[in-house]
């Protein structure tokens, strides 16, 4: 049976090109970069090329960017760290957020809500943030805002620009870190057009491998030392982040970041090709609705089946060899805020009935083609929820 992996937001598989960059570096570069000899200074500049690649990649020119294990570490290294900086200085304790938002944001701000930060969560309904409550909470009690870039379930693209704009009119203690884990490579993402100081990637979402992401910092927050480290030692990663650095893992990432840039044009254009097509078999399956924002990516889909629920769906669907994800199942686990799709307006009964499909570049009309076949399928066959 063939595989049709249709759940690219959870995990990529790793180029091959990445891979040989990890495994080249495991070999070749293996030396501590902290090491004053010749084969330490061989990792250094190898993990320099790939700071200097995948900064590039994200479209900055200046700034930082901070190697860590992975998204999860970045962003609590952005609102730990943000907090912590800021209570030094005694300043404001209001942290703007939005509803939806991944758990590891979710989770570190209500840890911090329990320490006796002022966390505000700002609607998404539709998948769009609500400006007006935006522009009502900020003020210069506000050292912090945290938004994604892209929603991990529906796919809907945020504009960050002018939530951005609007805290810098409004928020002059705040600073903008945008959590742009599901973009990153396939929409814009430099610091400049975003107007952000603070910014996470991964790299698993891109064709990397797992256990390594980074966060950008400006050069603004640097110098006024804005972000507290939380994990001391030897002070690598410019002080932010210590620990021997995975400099195979960093290699792969820009590799994959090299292979991402290179072909982007193409593969956007396949992307959209793909969106169309599935967006078009949708439509003539009535039963099912896409959740949809105006302004949305390509690569991610949020449909509610009628009465079934997602995991018997994705069971259904993963007999035949099509893997999709239940995504509002996992991440509801042990959450203390709105789901992403409650957030955008689902209810639990109808979040209950949602699967998600994300696609990549490696996709074509026929993996797609084959959902669309299992899902009349599956409507067809499966046991209804009472009500
Ligand atoms: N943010 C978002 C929006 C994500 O989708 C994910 C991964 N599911 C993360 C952060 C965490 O990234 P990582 O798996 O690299 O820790």
């Amino acid at each position: 049976m063939k595989t049709i992996y249709l759940d690219h937001s959870a995990t990529t598989p790793v180029s091959e090109g990445a891979l040989a960059a990890y495994c080249d570096a495991s070999r070749l570069t293996f030396g501590n970069p902290s090491s004053l000899h010749a084969v330490g200074k061989a990792a250094e500049d190898l993990l320099t090329e790939s700071r200097t690649t995948v900064r590039g990649a994200l479209g900055a020119t200046d700034g930082t960017l901070v190697f860590t294990s992975g998204g999860t570490e970045a962003n609590n290294l952005a609102l730990f760290g943000r907090a912590y900086a800021k209570e030094r200085y005694r300043t404001g304790k209001t942290i703007l957020t939005t509803a939806g938002e991944h758990a590891s944001v979710e989770r570190p701000l209500a840890a911090l809500a329990t320490a006796g930060y002022r966390v505000i969560t700002l609607p998404t309904r539709g998948g769009v943030i609500d400006m007006e409550a935006a522009t009502a909470a900020m003020n210069e009690q506000v050292i912090l805002v945290s938004a994604m870039l892209v929603n991990n379930e529906t796919g809907a693209l945020y504009n960050i620009a002018s939530l951005s704009a609007c805290m810098k009119r409004l928020a002059p203690e705040a600073i903008l870190h945008c959590d742009a884990t599901q973009g990153f490579l396939r929409t814009e993402t430099s610091p400049r057009r975003l107007g952000a100081d603070l910014i996470t990637v991964s790299a698993h979402k891109i064709g990397g491998p797992k256990g390594i992401g980074a966060l950008w910092v400006s050069p603004a927050v640097l110098k006024n030392r804005g972000l507290t480290p939380y994990l001391l030692g030897g002070g690598q990663e410019s002080g932010l982040r210590s620990g021997t650095e995975n400099v195979p893992a960093a290699a792969a990432m820009a590799e994959a970041c090299r292979e991402g840039v290179r072909d982007r044009a193409a593969r956007m254009e396949h992307l959209r090709a793909l969106e169309e097509h599935l967006l078009s078999l949708l439509q003539q399956i009535p039963q099912i609705r896409c959740n949809r924002a105006p302004v949305s990516v390509p690569h991610i889909f949020s449909i509610t089946l009628p009465d079934i629920k997602s995991e018997t769906m994705l069971h259904f669907l993963s007999s035949r060899g099509i893997s999709v994800s239940s995504g509002s199942a996992c991440s509801s686990h042990g959450r203390h805020g709105a789901t992403p799709l409650a957030a955008f307006g689902l209810s639990d009964r109808e979040a209950d009935c949602t699967i998600r499909v994300s696609l990549s570049h490696t996709n074509t009309a026929g993996d797609l083609d084959a959902l669309a076949e299992g899902l009349r399928a599956g409507l067809d066959s499966l046991v209804r929820m009472r009500p």
